[in-house]
């Protein structure tokens, strides 16, 4: 489906900035004679001869623009052929200093060689078309360089070394076998006798694949929200100290406090991190009955955000305990899990001591004050058990292309499971056996279509 890759590819694959060293990258069939060209070990007139040059090891030398014979500059040069390199093909990175200008004459020097200025991710999408990863990799590679956060750099990390990819790879292998095997008995009926048991084939399904796959898809759950935050709604009735609590929580005064009920009248979004986990944290208008029409906008606003949430801070003001509105409010926001904090603990003589109606269901509560911070350390934990639950235990969390292929071949699966409850003829399972076969290749990237490649690698930088 892909022409041969016959083209040198070139790019600065370092940060724009001043940087202490700037790495230029070349990779492809002209990668080493083009960079001899330019390239002169220290104390020598001559370029560099290619055979001189040793694979994984850095020399010493100058760059020298051929046509004016100029030294451009000191650098380090390392040669990785093909094909123990991270594209397959043969590569080779200078390493000068990091001046901008220095490295764009660089590149320049390159590409008048013959190079073409690479594309955004084009190595990584040499490695994957070259065999050297599946695309789950390609994707970890993009995760890691994108990770903000401690956990989304653990998550890129695991999928490039492959975890995924591996698992993927093991359960389509195995339906592979079972569809090559049905194929026979379709095939060749008499020749080949029974070849799949239906009764252990059912058994398989039931016991294997459907719950791995519904593992998967709670796992991709679990990578959205590593990969776009929880999101956190703060709830309660005006003046039970919302927004000084959203202060606490981002350390800076971002919401207006005042003892007016009603004052936040409009949504206060703020992204947070709590020890390496990202939140997105709403505050949102005291839920309350108003005859103010601007403040019932904010109301409105504050439940659609409370229908979209991942969790509900439901915010009490400990002197008043679970008073009416709230009572109402907690009705409301049910359907989404949530967490009480108790807030203003100062004000009462134990906080811990407050009940709640026994038809109130939180997964947590907690008492804090968000006037001195107070209990806050408490609320955070609470905050990262819910993020990263301790059951969150693989790090290789799949994302959105995954887990939609997970659940078409969930449902395809399903579906031949019906059929063999129903007793169907093998030729009708066996389509919906191909179509859970073929979401898994996608999944690793076999037989991509080029716009999906096209979709995952231009979101890459330019030189990686
Ligand atoms: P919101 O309307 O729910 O957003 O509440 P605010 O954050 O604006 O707070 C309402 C009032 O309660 C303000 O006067 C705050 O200073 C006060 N307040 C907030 N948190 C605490 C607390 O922990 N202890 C005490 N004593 N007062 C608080």
């Amino acid at each position: 489906m892909f022409a041969p890759i016959t083209d040198t590819i070139a790019a600065i694959a370092t940060p724009p900035g001043t940087g202490g060293i700037g790495i230029v990258r070349v990779s492809g069939p002209e990668a080493l004679p083009l960079a001899c060209r330019l390239f002169h070990k220290k104390g020598q007139e001559d370029p560099v001869r290619p055979e001189t040059l040793v694979s994984h090891h850095l020399t010493l030398g100058h760059i020298r623009d051929p046509r004016s014979g100029e030294i451009l500059d000191e650098a380090l040069v390392v040669v990785m052929r093909a094909p123990r390199s991270f594209t397959g093909e043969d590569v080779v990175e200078f390493q000068a200093h990091g001046g901008p200008f220095l490295l764009r004459t660089l590149l320049a020097l390159i590409l008048d060689q013959g190079a073409r200025l690479a594309e955004p991710g084009e190595f990584t999408r040499r490695a994957f078309l070259a065999g050297r990863m599946d695309l789950t990799q390609a994707e970890g590679v993009m995760d890691l360089i994108e990770a903000r956060t401690a956990a989304a750099r653990k998550m890129g990390s695991a999928l490039l070394r492959g975890e995924l990819g591996s698992e993927v790879r093991r359960l389509r292998e195995s339906l592979l076998s079972l569809a090559t095997r049905m194929a026979a008995e379709i095939d060749f009926p008499e020749d080949v006798g029974e070849l799949v048991d239906p009764a252990a084939m059912l058994r398989d399904l039931e016991d294997v694949y459907l719950p791995t796959l519904s593992r998967w898809i709670r796992r991709g759950e679990d990578g959205m929200r590593l990969r776009e935050g929880l999101r956190l709604v703060i709830a309660g009735v005006p003046n039970v100290g919302k927004s000084s609590l959203m202060n606490r929580l981002l350390e800076q005064e971002r919401s207006i406090v005042t003892d007016i009920p009603g004052t936040t009248r409009d949504l206060v979004e703020e992204s947070l991190h709590l020890a390496g986990l990202p939140f997105v944290l709403t505050d949102t208008a005291g839920i309350r009955e108003s005859g103010d029409p601007v403040e019932n906008m904010g109301i409105e606003r504050a439940r659609a955000k409370i229908r979209e949430a991942d969790r509900v801070l439901l915010v009490l003001d400990a002197t008043k305990g679970a008073d009416a509105p709230s009572c109402l409010l907690e009705a409301e926001i049910r359907p989404c899990p949530y967490v009480v904090v108790f807030n203003k603990k100062d004000l009462v003589e134990d906080a811990e001591a407050l009940v709640l109606p026994p038809s109130w269901q939180p997964e947590a509560r907690v008492a804090v004050c968000a006037r001195t911070g107070e209990g806050m350390d408490a609320l955070k934990k609470i905050l990262c058990d819910l993020a990263a639950p301790p059951t969150m235990e693989h790090a290789a969390l799949p994302n959105l292309r995954h887990k939609q292929a997970f659940e078409e071949t969930c449902a395809a699966l399903s579906r031949v499971r019906a059929g063999l409850e129903a007793g169907d003829f093998w030729d009708l399972l066996a389509v919906d056996l191909d179509t859970a076969i073929r979401e898994l290749g996608r999944v690793l990237g076999e037989h991509p279509e080029p716009d999906l490649l096209d979709r995952i690698f231009s979101d890459f930088c330019i030189g990686k």
